[in-house]
């Protein structure tokens, strides 16, 4: 089995919603629940020994608009989150990451060392990170206690605009470059992000606001969970030219396993075979090298292919990318050891 340590869930997203219905975060993932995609006894028969947890702000449940006769979508965005109320959500939900390292139900992982230890030990490795700054005031003025707190990746904006920057719209097929990038105040979290260690995720950003973060930070760029536009032309994946850049930066994107995000045709349909991730992966590796590509699987954030199902599915992609004449040095740095760079430099260890 291939250990993979992966670049982005929605786990917290799903206990979070189980834990307003009156659900308990800590057993759900040490004992398992029944749907969804990870928990810790999937997490460990798929080999999926860690990764970036996402706090999110909920949008309300995001339904892809309908294709056109020629299978064509353009979901709008959806609109704005208020700061106060969007805090709310995110202390709750790192509050569910800490409770979980307290049960010892996973650890919350602040350093590269962190992840090997709770990797060698046997206990899922959890990074927290932030999908959409929503959460953050214009100041910055609780960055650092989100950062004591164990934040250490955050992504300025989700699909939605905020005062950091802009999102890019579900739809197919379309450019990334949908609109403006960073705000002054995005500029300021980016020097923020370099100034603390806290990696800074291009996922989900127009391609101005991936450009500008590209000219201000210091650190590689990285994008969590995205794939190629070459091959799946949805606003959501990576143009060769922002692949180029990731790959001269030192820095990675990581494979999403969402089927829009895989399928030739950008449709949610789940009958979405393995050859389709492995595409991706190829042309990602032709374009950047193998040092430069990852897993960012989405997990309980996507429709995924049925073949992967849940956490417990993931090394049937292992042995895809086997069956595609991946070798075992390459799996290990696709799966894990690519990660662990960038991350050991995003965090200036
Ligand atoms: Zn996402």
């Amino acid at each position: 089995m291939e250990l993979v340590f992966d670049g982005h869930n929605d786990v917290l997203l799903r206990l979070w919603r189980n834990m307003k219905a009156g659900g308990d975060p800590v057993a759900e993932f040490a004992k398992g629940t029944p749907g969804g995609h990870i928990d810790g006894p999937r997490a460990k028969a798929g080999g999926l020994a860690g990764g970036l947890c996402a706090i999110y702000i909920p949008s309300g449940e995001l339904v892809l608009k309908e294709p056109d006769q020629n299978g064509h979508y353009v979901t709008p965005l959806s609109v704005p989150l208020d700061h106060l109320p969007s805090l709310t959500t995110a202390l709750e939900m790192a509050s569910i990451a800490l409770r979980l390292d307290r049960a010892g139900a996973w650890q919350l992982c602040r350093s590269t060392a962190d992840i090997r230890k709770a990797i060698d030990a046997g206990r899922f490795a959890a990074v927290m990170h932030m999908e959409g700054c929503e959460a953050i005031d214009a100041d910055l003025d609780n960055l650092e206690v989100f950062h004591a707190a164990g934040l250490r990746s955050l992504g300025p904006v989700w699909s939605r605009h905020n005062i950091f920057g802009h999102g890019v719209p579900f739809a197919y097929p379309m450019s990334p470059d949908t609109g403006p990038g960073l705000t002054d105040h995005g500029f300021e979290l980016v020097r923020a992000c370099n100034t603390l260690g806290i990696l800074i995720d291009l996922a989900h950003i127009t391609e101005k606001g991936f450009w500008d973060v590209a000219r201000t930070s210091d650190q590689p760029l990285i994008a969590s969970h995205s794939n190629a536009h070459a091959l799946t032309p949805v606003a959501r994946n990576l143009t060769d030219r922002q692949l180029d850049a990731v790959r001269e930066s030192g820095g990675l994107v990581g494979l999403n396993y969402a089927v829009t995000m895989l399928r030739p045709d950008g449709r949610d349909n789940v009958a979405t075979p393995l050859s389709d991730m492995v595409r991706h992966i190829d042309h990602m590796v032709q374009r950047m090298g193998i040092d430069h590509v990852a897993l960012g699987s989405d997990f309980d954030g996507a429709s995924i292919p049925e073949e992967i199902h849940d956490a417990a599915g993931n090394q049937n992609l292992v042995a895809a990318l086997k069956g595609a004449g991946y070798a075992d040095a390459e799996l290990k740095k696709l799966c894990r050891e690519n990660w662990l760079r960038v991350l050991g430099k995003a965090w200036h260890e």
